[in-house]
């Protein structure tokens, strides 16, 4: 066990429970907040709509364009919108978008932040914001994106079509994976990771075979919480970088790109995190292959398992390897260009992680720095 670590408490309030919505006014009131500007996607209209209805006069406004990525100068739009409204505070309510928004417009106006999350993505959880302008993506941490207040209701998450709602839910198990190994973890935060990764691989089953089951969504978002709260206290590391990095050169889906590249980069770091495989070999019932588990759980989910599914070519990967050894990261093993060029041709033809190189040349530890 790692028993030398810092930790820190993010500020914030979390209610959890079906039908927790219903409570959003008095929050704002607890909060002191009068004047909410409610974002959701263009999508999740209705929603948005029935919310900002519910708050009556503690609405100032609704705006239903929250993008993937947050594009530009759909987070100037929003942001003049709230100064021409007087908003005295955002409630994003869907997913990782809405709430990426919420927090352009907070990291400018400084406006607190109320979420209520609708996917299983974690951005919720974090002080990590992204903006996104001609093609290239920024992000950076900042105490003032981080939301005053998370509402978790689980009751708005049984519309998220199943198959939204399982490479949505890998996309969670991707941050608990990598907080396992993060450089900076602790005790506490492996807890959570432990928690959130059970809690995911036990409900997202159920929730895939009936997305109305409001036990086994209620299970999927208290994982996604857990693992949510990890991605916001921990590094990222290899896997994060290699989404990243596929999301910004080849548009590739968000929470898709996490499902399918999650087996092989634990499969890549398997042998220098051991910790991390104890801690998911127990969350995952006793496996003794957690990236085999984990590549098994998205094909019983009926998740996509290989890039070249999600429309990449294979002639794109050397340019996906050059960006993403370019500049050093912290990562259990050491980021070879050839170890990640073996990782993503595995991840390309979607076979299984440890019947390729991926694990099989696994070299020992020597932690970029
Ligand atoms: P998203 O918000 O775009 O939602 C995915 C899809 O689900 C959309 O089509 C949306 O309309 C639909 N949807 C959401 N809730 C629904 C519901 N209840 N019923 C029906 N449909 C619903 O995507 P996401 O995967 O939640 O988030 C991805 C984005 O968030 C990316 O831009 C990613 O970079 C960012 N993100 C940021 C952080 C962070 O810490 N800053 C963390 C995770 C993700």
């Amino acid at each position: 066990m790692h028993l030398a670590f810092n930790y820190q408490a993010l500020p914030m309030r979390v209610s959890f429970g079906a039908g927790t919505v219903a409570k959003l006014g008095e929050e704002l009131d607890l909060l002191g907040l009068r004047r909410a500007l409610v974002l959701c996607s263009p999508e999740q209209d209705d929603l948005g709509s029935y919310i900002a209805d519910a708050l009556g006069a503690l609405t100032v406004g609704l705006l239903a364009e929250a993008r993937m990525h947050v594009p530009r100068d759909v987070a100037e739009r929003a942001r003049d919108l709230a100064s021409r409204l007087g908003a005295d505070c955002c409630v994003a309510v869907g997913g990782g978008s809405a709430i990426g928004l919420g927090k352009a417009i907070a990291l400018e106006h400084g406006l607190p932040l109320v979420a209520v999350p609708t996917t299983y993505a974690g951005s919720e959880m974090t002080p990590v914001w992204g903006l996104t302008e001609n093609g290239r993506k920024r992000t950076g941490r900042d105490a003032r994106v981080l939301p005053r207040s998370v509402l978790y209701d689980a009751e708005l998450t049984v519309s998220l079509p199943t198959d939204i709602s399982a490479v949505s839910g890998i996309n969670a198990l991707a941050h608990a994976v990598e907080g396992l190994y993060a450089p900076d973890r602790s005790p506490i935060v492996s807890l959570m990771a432990e928690e959130g990764s059970r809690a995911l691989a036990s409900a997202l089953p159920r929730v895939v075979a009936d997305g109305h089951d409001l036990t086994a969504r209620s299970e999927a978002q208290y994982g996604a919480w857990l693992c949510g709260a990890v991605l916001g206290a921990t590094t990222m590391s290899l896997h994060h970088k290699l989404c990243h990095t596929l999301g910004g050169a080849l548009d590739l889906p968000h929470a898709q790109t996490h499902t399918v590249v999650l087996p092989y980069a634990l499969a890549y770091n398997a042998s220098a995190a051991p910790e991390a495989l104890a801690a998911l070999s127990r969350a995952f019932g006793g496996t003794d292959d957690p990236a085999q588990t984990l590549w098994d759980l998205a094909g019983s989910l009926g998740a996509p398992r290989g890039l070249r599914d999600l429309g990449m070519s294979e002639t794109d990967i050397p340019r996906v390897v050059a960006l993403a050894v370019e500049s050093p990261y912290a990562n259990p093993r050491e980021v070879t260009a050839e170890g990640i060029e073996a990782l993503l041709f595995a991840a390309w033809r979607g076979e299984p992680p440890t019947d390729t190189q991926v694990g099989r040349t696994a070299r020992m530890p020597g932690p970029l720095r």
